[in-house]
Parts: structure tokens; sequence; C-alpha cells
């Protein structure tokens, strides 16, 4: 089944494929199929945004959609930068960028001691498969926020996101899948699309 992953992230794409792929899924990039479609991400929930995009790129398009709407969700900073992760840093001027996400949360967490900077990435997943049919999970992966980066793999907060054995940029991709948000949502989606067989 031909399938649309509704981000124009290179990364994400990569880590779908790696997951979904082996299920006999042929995925394409909204970048390749419809570029031009920008869903705001203005809801409350990563579920909301999630469902948001996958109904609307199915809406416009009739192509079975998956769409992941994903962030880092810090403990010392009341749950932030959390649905708005990816745009953390634009209100200081610094643009729309990871590196300039990651000075910003190191800056914000300078005071904080190392027990105190517990945080989770959190992955919610909407599937459109037809008309009313979709299917939806969430993962998490628990972890801590170094005082430096580490790693030059991945994207995002993964340099600055500790779990054992380095950070998401410093272990391999595999690994990552093994334990991440993004690959305890999908397994999670996988089982839910077997129980419809
Ligand atoms: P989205 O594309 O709206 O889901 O934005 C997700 C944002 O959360 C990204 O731009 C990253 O800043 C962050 N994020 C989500 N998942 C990951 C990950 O696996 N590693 C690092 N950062 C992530």
């Amino acid at each position: 089944m031909k399938v649309i992953v509704a981000t124009k992230n290179q990364h994400k794409l990569t880590e779908f494929s790696r997951i979904l792929g082996p299920l006999g899924y042929q995925l394409v990039s909204q970048g390749e199929v419809c570029p031009d479609i920008e869903v705001e991400e203005d809801g409350d929930t990563f579920l909301e945004n999630a469902r948001k995009k996958a109904v609307e790129i199915f809406r416009r398009t009739g192509i079975p959609t998956i769409a992941d709407d994903s962030g880092l969700c810090v403990d010392a900073l009341g749950g932030a930068p959390g649905v708005h992760s990816a745009r953390y840093a634009d209100d200081e001027g610094e643009g729309h960028n990871d590196a300039a996400n990651n000075r910003k949360l190191l800056r914000e967490l300078k005071d904080v001691p190392a027990e105190q900077r517990t945080a989770r990435f959190v992955s919610a997943i909407s599937f459109v498969l037809g008309e009313g049919d979709v299917v939806e999970c969430e993962g998490t992966c628990e972890g801590t926020i170094g005082f430096q980066s580490l790693g030059d793999n991945g994207f995002g907060y993964d340099p600055l996101f500790l779990v054992e054995g380095g950070s998401f940029a410093s272990i391999p991709g595999e690994e990552k899948d093994r334990i991440s948000h993004r690959g305890n949502a999908l397994r999670k989606l996988q089982v839910l699309l077997e129980e419809r067989k």
C-alpha cells in the first residue's frame, strides 16, 4: 500500500522507513507528492496536531497518510517546549532551527542540576487509511538533558537527550529506533494494524 508520510523532515522519513518499510508499506514523503500543502500545527496536544496533518493531506490527495507530531517535554520547565518544540527559539529572533532550539534549552536549564534534568520525548501518530478510518497511538521515551551537545547523528534535540549509552545523537540509528518515542509509537501502530487483519 502506498502511504504518504506527512513530513518534510528527511530524518523523520528515514526513521519511518526503517520501521515501516519492512512491513510492506511503500512510503513516499509529503515533499515528493504534495509539497505545497501546509498544515498549521496549532493544536494543544501532539495527537491533535498529528491528526490535523494526516486528515488534511488525505482529504487533499485521497492517498492513505501517516503523520507524527512529536516533541520534547522537560520536567524542570513544566513540560516545555512540548508542542512548541520545533519553534522553541523563534520568539527570540533566533529563527527556526535545531541549533538555536538547543542553545535556548541549555540556557533555560543552566541552573538546573543533573538529577532534576529529567525529560521525555513524545510521539503521537495518526494514520488515516480511508474516509473516517483512522488508527492512532502514542509512544514516549524517558531520558535526561545533558549540559552540552554529544554526537552528530539524528536531528533536533538528539545531541542533548541522554539515554543509557550516550545521547540520541551518539548512538546508532537502529539503537535509537529500539528505544525512541517514534519507534515505540510505530511498534504500537504495527500491533493495531495487525489486529485489523
Ligand atoms: P514536528 O515536526 O512538528 O513533529 O516537530 C517536532 C520537533 O520536536 C522537531 O523539530 C524536534 O525539534 C523535536 N523532535 C521530535 N522528535 C525528535 C527526535 O527524535 N529527536 C530530536 N528532536 C525531536
